[in-house]
């Protein structure tokens, strides 16, 4: 597995007010899906594209349009959604597919719950979207969901990652083809003792959603 942190300074200035608890959700939104907008730019760089004549005012030239099939953008339930739009204003032609994966807040193991994917995802580039790679149990699942359903290609965006999810993950992709990418905002200092990242955000979805 590649990693690739996205090391920017407009990304650590955004993440940080990302993570203040002062910060209120509509701000906490916003942040999210600029945050995404800047990932996506790095997490697009091998996208496929096809090559496509056109004529300018002055002549003809060949320029380039992504390929088909169209890339899959797969946010992951719940809070995978609040990096939806940030994702799609820079590839409006994407398919997008939801997955729906809760862990159990004991084992940290997750389960999928809700699948909304295309059924083929033969020669696919997808991207996994979650906020939080923290135990990498989730995204882990997901990817071997989406390798089972033929998927050749596979990016996860995330805006932080811990240490240890990013070990587990890279255990747990090890063995498979195709190739898996990691693209993040940060890698934290580590996974507290209820599975949360350290400093981290506090839960991505509550804040992103509003829930006290
Ligand atoms: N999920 C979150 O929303 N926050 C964490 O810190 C870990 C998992």
């Amino acid at each position: 597995m590649r990693v690739h942190v996205a090391d920017h300074p407009l990304i650590a200035h955004k993440l940080t007010y990302l993570r203040d608890r002062r910060t209120h959700t509509p701000t906490f939104r916003r942040l999210t899906d600029e945050l995404v907008t800047l990932l996506a730019y790095e997490a697009t760089r091998e996208v496929r594209t096809s090559p496509f004549d056109i004529e300018t005012p002055v002549g003809p030239t060949t320029g380039v349009r992504l390929a088909t099939p169209k890339p899959l953008v797969v946010p992951i339930l719940r809070a995978g959604l609040g990096m939806l739009d940030g994702m799609m204003r820079m590839v409006p032609t994407a398919e997008v597919g939801f997955l729906g994966m809760v862990r159990n807040e004991e084992t940290l193991e997750a389960h999928t719950y809700a699948n909304r994917l295309p059924e083929d995802l033969d020669q696919r580039q997808c991207y996994i979207l979650d906020p939080m790679l923290a135990t990498g149990g989730t995204l882990a699942a997901a990817i071997h969901y989406l390798v089972e359903r033929g998927a050749d290609d596979i990016t996860a965006i995330t805006l932080l990652s811990a240490p240890e999810g990013i070990e587990t993950l890279r255990e747990r992709v090890a063995g498979i083809e195709p190739p898996v990418r990691l693209v993040t905002g940060a890698i934290d200092e580590r996974l507290n003792e209820q599975g949360y990242i350290v400093p981290g955000l506090g839960d991505a979805g509550d804040r992103l959603y509003g829930v006290v």
